[in-house]
């Protein structure tokens, strides 16, 4: 594994020790899918965020994400990338060629 792999890896078991931390109420969505959170698939992300909407922790859980600087996962309703709310998720794969050319 390279040592961005590496890192990747690290920052996700931190955020996964920060949603073990939050979760303690058992009914919370993210307690019992915890890998949708952390999932790779922009669908999958768009999942997670919607089952947050339905969360009575989803404003709390956003500030303290922002708050603790989240590398990554989706929290609150937001996807959070380096502590920063980001959009979505690329697919994975190579760019366009149509973005390339022009
Ligand atoms: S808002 Fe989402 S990530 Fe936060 S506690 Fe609720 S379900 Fe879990």
């Amino acid at each position: 594994m390279s040592p961005a792999g590496l890192t990747q890896v690290s920052a996700q078991r931190a955020s996964m020790a920060g949603r073990r931390q939050l979760a303690a109420a058992p009914e919370l969505p993210c307690r019992s899918d915890p890998d949708l959170f952390f999932a790779e698939k922009p669908e999958d992300v768009q999942r997670a965020k919607a089952l947050c909407r339905r969360c009575p922790l989803q404003s709390a859980c956003l500030a303290g994400a922002l708050q603790r600087g989240e590398p990554c996962g989706v929290w609150g309703g937001e996807l959070l990338l380096r502590g920063v709310v980001i959009p979505g998720k690329r697919p994975r794969g190579r760019p366009r060629k149509t973005s390339l050319a022009a």
